[in-house]
């Protein structure tokens, strides 16, 4: 197979496996810079071109899109898609998931467990808020944040309160959610490929630190997750349409409430803690399910 890796940088961890795991296993494997992929928008015959070429002969991408190029990144997704080209994670599900509002709408529709979130516009309503989640301790979380960056522990009622006036006076759009304190600072990445979490860890936040993020400063280690977390992971992945995703989850006392679906989740954590050859995986499940046309959105939405 010919396999496109849409990614802004050959040297990451995650592109570089990816690329390995696809040559290793007989494919033809090209990288393309995102951004730099242009595209006429035909109704005869839409084609994607990069540097000086159409690419019109690829069985499948895989996105890897980061959250700052979203808007382009989707689009030549999308473009791919309607050229008939499978696409790992489709431009509608990676759209959706990099909306933190809606996954959380999307999820609770479908009845997976979440901590107690409010969302308001209004400036009225920030005693409604608070009590709405139960009171403080709780997190305001801004909706354009990624990495932990925006995620904010309000322990007092008074913190609350000025920390959600100090983004509406900034105009950001943020939610104010239950703090599952029982967490200790720790959370879980479930990753799905298709129907089956392959890989599982705990991050666990620095010391003082009640975020886990990696990139704050956090560990992981391998977890052996619950036939109920493992569930939860499955079908949040489904029902936000992705067939490779990180679940992120954590253990509160009502069992796994779930912090975010992740359409690019990167390799190298999940690789290391457990070991697994995550990219291998992903390549298999590109072999059974990539075929001409097999792109269920077509490009819709
Ligand atoms: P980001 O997308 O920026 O990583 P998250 O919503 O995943 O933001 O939050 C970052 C981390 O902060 C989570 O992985 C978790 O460890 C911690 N955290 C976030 N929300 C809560 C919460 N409601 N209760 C307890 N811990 C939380």
């Amino acid at each position: 197979m010919k396999i496109g890796i849409l990614s802004r940088n050959s040297e990451l961890y995650s592109t570089r496996r990816l690329r390995e795991a696809g040559e290793q296993r007989g494919h033809q494997v090209m990288i393309i810079d995102t951004p730099r992929c242009f595209m006429n928008i035909a109704s005869q015959r839409p084609t994607v071109h990069y540097k000086k070429i159409v690419l019109d002969d690829l069985d499948a991408i895989i996105p890897r899109i980061g959250a700052s190029i979203t808007f382009y990144g989707t689009s030549v997704v999308r473009q791919f898609e309607m050229g008939g080209v499978y696409s790992l994670n489709e431009s509608v599900a990676i759209s959706r998931s990099r909306d933190k509002l809606r996954s959380l709408q999307i999820l609770s529709k479908h009845g997976i467990g979440l901590p107690v979130t409010g969302f308001a516009n209004s400036t009225q309503m920030t005693g409604e808020l608070i009590e709405l989640v139960g009171g403080a301790p709780l997190v305001v979380k801004l909706l354009e944040g990624t990495q932990g960056i925006g995620v904010v522990l309000c322990e007092t009622r008074k913190a609350a309160e000025s920390v959600i006036e100090a983004f509406r006076g900034l105009q950001a759009n943020f939610i104010v959610q239950q703090y599952i304190k029982e967490a200790g600072g720790a959370d879980l990445r479930c990753f799905v490929i298709g129907d089956k979490v392959v890989a599982a860890m705990m991050r666990q936040g620095a010391e003082g630190e009640f975020r886990s993020n990696l990139h704050r400063g956090g560990t992981a280690s391998l977890v052996k997750i619950t036939p109920e977390e493992r569930n939860t992971a499955v079908r949040s992945a489904k029902v936000m349409g992705l067939s490779v995703a990180g679940v992120d989850l954590l253990r509160a006392k009502s069992g796994p409430v779930v912090m975010e679906v992740n359409s690019s989740p990167g390799l190298e954590g999940i690789e290391t803690s457990t070991g697994k050859d995550v990219a291998g995986l992903i390549i298999e499940h590109i072999e059974k399910n990539a075929r001409p046309g097999r792109t269920r959105t077509r490009g819709k939405g």
